[in-house]
């Protein structure tokens, strides 16, 4: 990891610092691109691992025969 900067003052910054120490100015964490993407595809894979998929296939079919 890089060392972060404060936008303002130029000082330096814990890496989970929101606010720095020095100026008080507002230093948002840098947000990658793909944790959304990646949060969703882990609770798809956990939802998958917990729900049963035969489960919801007889709940999808037994509902289309209703
Ligand atoms: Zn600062």
């Amino acid at each position: 990891m890089s060392v972060r900067l404060c936008q303002r003052c130029s000082a330096e910054l814990a890496p989970d610092d929101i606010r720095c120490a020095r100026c008080g100015a507002r230093t948002p964490l840098p947000y990658p691109w793909y944790l959304p993407i990646l949060s969703g595809m882990i609770l798809l894979l956990i939802a998958w691992a917990v729900i049963d998929p035969e489960v919801v296939w007889d709940y999808i079919a037994g509902f289309g025969a209703r």
